[in-house]
């Protein structure tokens, strides 16, 4: 079953590009929909823009997505990997202005507020696309590869002279570990040198301490520190679970990646669904045992008992295999 959020979640907050206080209103959508961005504040040409690896224009910091009629939304990555992680097929994000509420840096305010808000189930079919073959992109010593396999699992490597950051590695698979437990938190991150320059340029307008990690040389300026050893890695991996989700549906199979970002990600959509050949679009029946949006699953898990078969509700996760 495809699934939507169960009613309108209002998020407001400021975008760390722009500096510009956004509402975004999370909105149920029917089956089919995906993820479409509605600018609400636009309205004298084409305000609608699906979220979606083909609309994306801009890589330098954060995922962009835009239409033909050139309106854009920035930093949509984080809210993707929350939809993600929640098993959101469906939804409208209207929003008043032009980048995605920063909050904390991190998914977790938004998976929070779709888990306040509840998940619904729909009367279609949930479909993923499986990965057939490897798919490889690089660019330098950065790369990443997708290729078939159980689950739908990440495992991501950076490697920064930074004494800060160095080399850190996180993995999960979102079918047997929690995302939110374990990624959902993971912040932002700059460095101090770079602020500067990127304001020349428009960005990173509204970062803070507050809404990042920032570095000044070797030193973490954040006087709380980091919430993990390898904070940097995991939101490396929150980035691309919610970059990959721009794919227009679940991925199974496997992500991996060294030293890659928002470029990378949108390099290796590209190259999957140039190849027809490299992957399929299969029916998921049920979704998974655990579910990080906690208040959600004894829910959905009586929609699964009034409305499945004995047949669907027996096939276990690894139906990916
Ligand atoms: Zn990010």
């Amino acid at each position: 079953m495809q699934h939507t959020v169960a009613k309108n979640i209002p998020l407001t907050d400021i975008g760390l590009h722009s500096g510009v206080e956004t509402t975004m209103t999370i909105k149920p959508a029917e089956a089919d929909t995906g993820i479409v961005i509605v600018r609400s504040d636009v309205t004298d040409r084409d305000n609608v823009i699906p979220v979606r690896y083909d609309n994306v224009i801009d890589t330098r910091l954060c995922t962009v997505v835009g239409n033909d009629a050139g309106v854009t939304v920035g930093t949509v990555e984080h809210i993707m990997a929350a939809l993600r992680a929640c098993d959101i097929d469906n939804a409208i994000l209207e929003m008043d202005g032009p980048e995605i509420p920063i909050y904390d840096g991190s998914s977790r305010p938004f998976m929070k507020a779709i888990d306040a808000a509840g998940v619904k189930a729909l009367a279609a079919p949930r479909r993923a696309i499986r990965i057939t073959k490897e798919v490889r992109v690089e660019d330098g010593d950065k790369w990443v590869v997708l290729k078939p396999g159980v689950g739908s699992s990440f495992d991501v490597t950076i490697d920064f002279e930074n004494k800060s950051i160095g080399t850190q590695n996180a993995k999960l698979d979102l079918y047997t570990q929690d995302f939110e437990s374990q990624m959902s938190d993971a912040r932002t991150f700059g460095f101090l040198h770079e602020v500067n320059a990127l304001r020349q340029q428009g960005l990173a307008l509204g970062g803070s301490l507050e809404n990042a990690v920032v570095i000044d040389g070797d030193k973490i300026m954040n006087p709380e520190g980091t919430r993990y050893d390898n904070e940097f890695a995991r939101h490396k991996l929150l980035d691309a679970v919610g970059d990959i989700y721009l794919a227009g549906g679940v991925i199974l199979g496997q992500y991996e990646s060294f030293k890659a970002g928002h470029a990378m990600n949108n390099k290796a959509l590209r190259a999957l669904f140039a190849q027809p050949e490299a992957f399929e679009i299969v029916d998921l029946f049920v979704d998974r045992t655990i579910h990080p949006c906690t208040s959600s699953i004894e829910k959905r898990t009586n929609l699964f008992d009034q409305n499945a078969s004995q047949d669907e509700k027996s096939i276990v996760p690894s139906e990916a295999a």
